[in-house]
């Protein structure tokens, strides 16, 4: 269908962190942190504003999003995004950290960083997860078109559709 798609591994790693904390509730959980790659600040200023112009707030205070240089791919194509929580008794452990596939930013398009960039950060500042469904919708030029109901579809949306529809795309993402 699309030549990428976006997945994300929402890690559950209670065997792992019951290891790090030797399951000793007396140890103090790992601060909260944020560290953002300069090249994807503008992505992660744009999320909270767009939350904040549908009337959400957004503090980012515990993310990490950096570049890694091959994400690899999985059962479901080539990996351009992924988002990694860690879970231990019910509560996010440690940051959730994503990763963007640089060749994929660096050789695409500025909608596709932007849908991607968004997909993952309602991952990992949302909790969200994926949303399979799609919708019939009149665009500005008064015509139907299919779209996926939400970025948290598991491939990339299309760029005509995330452009035209960015306001749909917005309100749902922040309802
Ligand atoms: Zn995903």
């Amino acid at each position: 269908m699309w030549k990428t798609t976006v997945t994300t591994r929402m890690l559950t790693c209670i065997s792992l962190a019951c290891l790090l904390l030797g399951c000793n509730k007396e140890l103090p959980l790992p601060s909260p942190q944020v560290s953002i790659d300069p090249m994807l600040q503008p992505y992660v200023n744009r999320f909270v504003a767009d939350a904040a112009s549908v009337g959400r707030t957004i503090d980012i205070t515990n993310l990490i999003v950096q570049f890694a240089p091959d994400l690899g791919s999985d059962s479901l194509g080539e990996t351009v995004g992924d988002c990694m929580v860690q879970y231990y008794e019910g509560n996010v452990y440690g940051t959730p950290t994503i990763l963007i596939d640089r060749p994929f930013f660096e050789g695409t398009d500025e909608w596709s960083r932007h849908t991607v960039m968004y997909h993952e950060m309602g991952h990992c500042v949302l909790f969200r997860v994926h949303r399979f469904d799609w919708l019939s919708i009149y665009g500005p030029d008064l015509v139907e078109h299919s779209i996926a109901a939400s970025i948290m579809w598991p491939y990339v949306i299309a760029s005509a559709d995330a452009q035209m529809f960015e306001n749909y795309y917005i309100s749902e993402m922040f309802q």
